[in-house]
């Protein structure tokens, strides 16, 4: 089976896209007897490297993945400018590249090496390629520029997309700085949800154009902290694919699944068996239940390895990848080589189990943090903040964060004007020392046409969006005691 045709769903912009002549010079390169005056290939002997070299962990990773534990086995990589290494630790042989061809002008969809590893890691965690062959994989680098590459391939001046009611900043400035109309769908504590979003499409106005596609945050939701379920992730699909919509998940927070929290009283340790385990509790993706092709699957290196890695990677189907690749051809290229040589050196060391045992040693590092902050969290918080319905926590199942929810007419002062309370709130956090995100900072928002015709209504509530990321449990229990403080001198 093969993926559907989504050409008619393309941008003005992509389809104005040619095929640059000069990159297909590259093709007729590699023969015998070529005398190639072809591209502006600078000589490797000019590449001001000799060599470069790295040290990383060894799976499995016994006593975690933390990197200031001495005691951590590790594994050396020197990557000469000339020389094919032959060895038997990280890249050799045919994942292997040197300096002079990693560093020449790459392949714009990544090294072939990379795109393999991660071919064969999407078949084991998302079973991929199931229901269409036909799909691929292309580098990027990391999901904010991935969406750029999407938005621009498939939306024009005032197209709409669909987002969470609350969603990453970044990504929806993007959109609105491209002249795109978001249009926001109304979240409960387990995301998008789906009947909101039929009632939406089934009232959407015949004269205008349907939404281009969903842009979505399935896992640890930025800001909200939502995981949607499978059940959900099948009906948001069934509904978008009955109106023609893509879907784009955006997943930086995939493998931070700390699962449910637990309180501590009735706390067991979870241990996977085996790696099968792990993998059998991951959520199920939009990309794993895709029939159609429709999806696009951004992930991303930033929270899994190192943010400054500036590398991830975008799955679908192979034609779409063709049109982000013809994009990235005219624009970013390729990633870095650096990070490029850097990161394949890591994959081919680790392999496909050594990279899951690191996925699992993160899920555990990043479960001990929700834990330690949830518990201080429920623990500290008055009972009659929770009773009166003052506070509302919701314990977050992934990702780095958790909101604290405020009933804004609870407090003595309010005059109906929400942001002004969050506002005076959040001022109140800064002067007692502590920096949460408000939630407003957050708010996608809608164009006055969708508005009318269907409203999100406002449970007066506002939230502080708080991680448990950047800091050991010691600060994060520092933070939460100010942010309580502030709480019970203004409730
Ligand atoms: N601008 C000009 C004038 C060029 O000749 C080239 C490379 N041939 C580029 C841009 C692309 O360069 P870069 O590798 O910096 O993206
Ligand atoms: N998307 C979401 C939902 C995020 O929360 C973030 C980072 O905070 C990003 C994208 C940016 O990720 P990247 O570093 O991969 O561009």
């Amino acid at each position: 089976m093969f993926a559907k045709d989504f050409s008619h769903l393309y941008s003005d912009e992509c389809n104005r896209r040619v095929k640059d002549k000069l990159s297909n010079l590259f093709l007729l390169s590699q023969g015998e007897n070529v005398s190639f005056l072809g591209n502006g290939l600078p000589q490797s002997k000019y590449f001001p490297w000799q060599s470069v070299s790295g040290t990383s962990p060894i799976p499995p990773f016994p006593n975690g993945i933390a990197s200031n534990d001495e005691t951590k086995e590790t594994t050396s990589y020197e990557i000469m400018k000339n020389d094919l290494k032959n060895s038997s630790i990280g890249a050799s042989g045919e994942n292997s590249f040197n300096l002079a061809r990693g560093l020449q002008y790459q392949a714009i969809e990544g090294q072939p090496a990379i795109l393999n590893f991660i071919k064969e890691h999407l078949k084991l965690i998302h079973k991929v390629g199931t229901h269409y062959q036909d799909w691929d994989v292309i580098l990027s680098l990391g999901n904010c520029q991935a969406f750029d590459s999407i938005l621009r391939t498939f939306c024009n001046t005032g197209d709409y997309i669909l987002a969470e009611e609350y969603s990453f900043s970044a990504t929806i400035n993007a959109a609105k700085a491209q002249g795109l109309k978001p249009v926001s769908l109304k979240m409960d504590n387990h995301g998008i949800i789906p009947e909101y979003l039929e009632e939406l499409m089934e009232a959407w106005p015949k004269d205008l154009k349907k939404p281009k596609l969903l842009y979505t945050i399935p896992t640890g939701q930025n800001p909200q902290s939502s995981s949607l379920s499978s059940e959900r992730k099948q009906q948001i699909y069934n509904i978008l694919q009955k109106h023609d919509i893509l879907i784009v998940e955006d997943e930086p927070y995939y493998f931070l699944q700390t699962g449910e929290y637990i309180p501590k009283s009735e706390r067991e340790e979870i241990k996977f068996n085996n790696q099968q385990e792990f993998i059998d509790n991951l959520a199920t993706s939009f990309l794993s239940i895709d029939t159609d092709g429709r999806v696009m699957r951004m992930e991303s290196y930033s929270k899994v390895l190192a943010p400054g890695v500036r590398l991830g990677f975008i799955a679908g189907s192979a034609a779409i990848m063709k049109k982000l690749a013809a994009y990235h051809l005219m624009s970013i290229m390729a990633p870095s080589s650096f990070s490029q040589i850097f990161l394949n050196e890591l994959l081919q060391t680790w392999k496909q189990s050594g990279y899951i045992d690191w996925l699992i040693g993160l899920r555990h590092e990043y479960t001990l943090k929700r834990d330690g902050t949830l518990d201080y969290l429920l623990e500290n918080m008055p009972k009659e903040f929770i009773d009166n319905d003052v506070v509302r926590i919701n314990p977050p199942v992934a990702g780095m964060f958790f909101t604290i929810d405020i009933n804004a007419s609870k407090h003595k002062n309010y005059n109906g004007d929400k942001i002004a309370m969050e506002e005076y709130i959040n001022n109140k956090f800064i002067e007692a020392g502590v920096i949460v995100a408000p939630g407003s900072w957050f708010e996608v928002g809608s164009p006055d046409e969708i508005s009318a015709i269907k409203k999100i209504d406002d449970d007066g509530y506002i939230f502080y969006r708080a991680t448990f990321a950047a800091s050991d449990l010691p600060q994060i229990q520092e933070g939460i005691a100010k942010i309580i403080k502030v709480l019970k001198a203004e409730f």
